[in-house]
């Protein structure tokens, strides 16, 4: 979590071009949609108009794209022409999905660029991309209804861009949707970051980060299995989950009354009704969990339907460590498991 007054210390770098923060933090500038280095020679933006992340995949899925002018994907003083190539191929046409084909079609080696990605931005190149689609979409998302009103009313026809890019993760386009069951989605902002919430008129479906790793993924197969298209949008279960967390952050409620639809199997659907048994502040482990099931062996089982869990701290899948003390794993990042629980922990 970035802080208010890391923010001012990392705008002050920013408007200094401080050097020894290159890699520290990126900047995105709402004004123009792009995200930065610290030493970005481009004229330096107001404050309110920066928002600032810890690595450039944050950047990437809050919806801001690579800066042309200091290139923060690239090291400072060395631009692989592969990557280079590869980033300027996803700019061209970011709702693609990338294949081995397409690799071979732009005289890559896919292992090559894998490797390349890896280690300069810590993600692979098919992350990368998907980052940045995934990003597109939620900057739909983000910007609520108005702008799905606004395309419908400019014509679909002349926003195919538009269609695409968030149709392929978020279903069909709205002109398309006929009987379709309809979700919602929208952007909530967090103290730990922002999150996406997606729910009908009746249940809240999902609720994570919007970094998580394989949020993709994860909202397909939703949409899928719900038979579902999900456009941006507030409902009922939205705007109750919203105020339950602002009450939740600032340590006035770790209980949430929000109805909730669980879907899983019946086995993980135990789990999760198990995990919200464990009260706020507290700590329980796999084992644990499998045998107040009745399924005690079933420990591994039950740390992977602790894992599927799709309702972020709702269903307090973070209340979960290792039999031996450590802290597991948590698809949100650990730093934010770690937070829940000292967070929950003070509350009391
Ligand atoms: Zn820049």
């Amino acid at each position: 979590m970035i802080t208010t007054e890391l923010k001012l210390e990392y705008y002050q770098a920013l408007i200094h071009k401080k050097s020894e923060y290159e890699g520290v933090f990126y900047v995105g500038v709402k004004t123009t949609g792009v995200f930065c280095r610290p030493t970005c020679p481009a004229r330096k933006p107001k404050f309110e108009n920066c928002e600032f992340y810890d690595t450039a995949k944050q950047a990437l899925l809050a919806s801001f794209r690579p800066c042309q002018r200091c290139r923060p994907l690239s090291h400072p003083n060395h631009v692989s022409e592969l990557v280079q190539l590869l980033v300027n191929a996803v700019e061209e046409n970011p709702e693609q999905r990338w294949t081995e084909n397409d690799f071979r079609k732009l005289s890559v080696d896919a292992a090559t660029a894998r490797r390349q990605f890896k280690k300069r931005f810590g993600m692979t190149f098919v992350e990368y991309a998907r980052a940045r689609r995934m990003g597109i979409a939620m900057k739909q998302i983000k910007a609520g209804n108005a702008v799905i009103e606004a395309q419908l009313t400019a014509g679909y026809e002349s926003s195919s861009g538009f269609r695409d890019a968030f149709s392929r993760i978020m279903g069909a386009a709205p002109t398309l949707l006929g009987d379709h069951h309809i979700l919602k989605a929208s952007w909530l902002d967090t103290q730990l970051g922002p999150m996406i919430a997606i729910a009908d008129e009746e249940a809240l479906y999902l609720l994570e980060f919007v970094d998580r790793r394989g949020l993709e993924r994860e909202v397909e197969r939703l949409r899928l299995r719900t038979k579902s298209a999900i456009i941006p949008g507030h409902t009922a279960p939205i705007i109750s989950i919203q105020s339950e967390l602002e009450d939740y952050f600032n340590g006035k409620r770790f209980e949430f009354k929000t109805p909730l639809y669980l879907l899983g199997s019946s086995f993980q659907k135990e789990v999760w009704e198990q995990l919200k048994k464990i009260p706020p502040g507290q700590t329980s482990t796999y084992a644990d969990v499998a045998a107040a099931i009745g399924r005690p062996s079933a420990y591994r089982a039950a740390a992977q339907a602790n894992g599927a869990n799709q309702l972020a701290i709702v269903i307090p899948c973070h209340r979960v460590i290792n039999s031996n003390g450590e802290f597991g794993g948590y698809g949100g990042g650990l730093s934010r498991k770690r937070w829940l629980l000292q967070h929950e922990k003070e509350g009391l």
